[in-house]
């Protein structure tokens, strides 16, 4: 991330204290994960120490309030945990999940009594913590699962499973996304905290996956879960609407993960094309790779310069779904595209695991699918756009209904 002619000056990262922080990660990276790595991937999930240093280093509650333990700063610092661990190649989706996504719903939603219960041991990453909305039938259209947590006076009996669950196999408590009341017209969709280890509670293997190897995705499966009433977050039925709140965070953590991931796959192409050589010329000299490499910098500086600003806006609480849905659309798209091309400069070597790059690609992939797939992204834009036009024609509709009723009773 050093500025270079053809980087942009940023100011986002620009402070001293960034300077450090930057410091820690990099410290962090080469100590405490390049070592472990490739144990990591075989295994399918990281280790719990790596959670603990993650924790004892500050870097689980950059933003949380200090009085649970955190270091009250402003998304800033959060995203440059999130970009520069990506750029490094480190499993950060695991990261930035219960840094970035989990403590701050429990954060904002939990009651006094939880947030003192959960926030300090999940800052020092004794607690981790997973999100688990999508089920096997359902990702995409949300509102259609079909978990749910039956009141039963001092506790909800849960039951119904999840699937693709990021750290689902090595959290110690998932905040569940499930239908309370149901069948009854107060139905809604609530969040409730899980704890692993509860009766009922039991979780697949991690799956075998494509890319992010080092860091499980699991099915959870619910069968009469007796769960506390006081584990509930927020209101009950209001989980949707505090789903809707949270993920303008989640995409931006898609976005910054994407431009990490292509700065870091960019130096390791820059390296590799100055070193290897063909028809007695280093790879670099041919115009070609020059130009592949110029389009994936200018990719990149554009999409860093749009990033930053949802990262300010987040800061000031002013980030839109819309916005969010622009960079996680468009930087995951960008990522795929610009490793692939980067990839392909490695020649065979691109293709084998012990190479960076080709973890950078696989990796990749799975951008454009989580966190909101990229059609929804799009269509949240469209429906932004189109909005006015969908209100009248729904008020034409409306009016052309009551006409039609009133004319059957006449
Ligand atoms: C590695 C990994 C980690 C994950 N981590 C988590 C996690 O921690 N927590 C969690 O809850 N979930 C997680 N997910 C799930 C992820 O969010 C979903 O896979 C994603 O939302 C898509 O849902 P789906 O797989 O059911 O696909 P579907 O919803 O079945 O979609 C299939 C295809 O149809 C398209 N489609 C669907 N609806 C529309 C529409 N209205 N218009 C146009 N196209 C449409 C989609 O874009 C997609 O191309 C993870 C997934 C993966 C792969």
């Amino acid at each position: 991330m050093n500025n270079t002619k053809y980087q942009l000056p940023r100011k986002i990262y620009a402070s001293e204290e960034h300077q450090m922080l930057r410091e820690t990660i990099e410290a962090y990276y080469k100590q405490d994960v390049e070592p472990y790595r490739e144990k990591w991937e075989k295994q399918g999930y990281c280790d719990k120490k790596a959670w603990l240093k993650a924790g004892e280093l500050g870097l689980l509650g950059l933003t949380l309030d200090p009085e649970y333990g955190g270091s009250g700063l402003d998304f800033s610092f959060s995203a440059l945990n999130i970009e520069l661990l990506s750029e490094l190649g480190m499993v950060s989706p695991a990261i930035s999940m219960h840094a970035d996504i989990v403590i701050p719903y429990v954060e904002k939603y939990g009651s006094k009594q939880l947030k003192e219960k959960y926030l300090p041991k999940m800052a020092s990453g004794e607690i981790v913590g997973s999100l688990a909305m999508t089920e096997p039938s359902t990702g995409s259209d949300l509102q259609a699962i079909r978990t749910t947590a039956v009141d039963k006076g001092d506790h909800y009996l849960l039951n119904g499973s999840k699937t693709f669950i990021t750290i689902g196999y090595s959290s110690e408590t998932t905040i569940v996304a499930c239908k309370t009341n149901p069948r009854t017209p107060q139905e809604g969709i609530s969040l409730i905290l899980v704890d692993a280890g509860t009766e009922g509670f039991s979780k697949g293997q991690p799956f075998e996956k494509l890319g992010l190897k080092a860091s499980d995705t699991c099915e959870l499966f619910f069968e009469n879960v007796k769960v506390p009433k006081e584990n509930l977050l927020g209101e009950e039925g209001k989980g949707f609407i505090y789903l809707m709140q949270e993920l303008p965070r989640e995409r931006l953590t898609v976005a910054l993960q994407s431009i990490g991931a292509v700065r870091g796959a960019l130096k390791e192409t820059v390296a590799y094309t100055q070193e290897r050589t063909a028809f007695k010329q280093p790879i670099c000299a041919f115009q070609n790779t020059q130009f592949k490499l110029a389009e994936v910098a200018t990719q990149l500086e554009i999409h860093t310069a749009f990033v930053d600003r949802c990262s300010e806006l987040l800061s000031e609480h002013k980030l839109t779904p819309e916005l969010a849905s622009m960079a996680k659309y468009s930087a995951s798209d960008m990522q795929n595209k610009m490793i692939d091309e980067c990839l392909q400069l490695f020649g065979g070597y691109g293709y084998m695991w012990e190479y960076p790059i080709a973890r950078y690609w696989a990796d990749a992939r799975v951008s454009r699918i989580y966190a909101g797939t990229n059609e929804i992204m799009k269509l949240m834009i469209a429906r932004s756009i189109f909005s006015d036009y969908f209100r009248e024609m729904k008020a034409m509709m409306k009016a052309r209904k009551a006409k039609k009723m009133a004319a059957m009773k006449g």
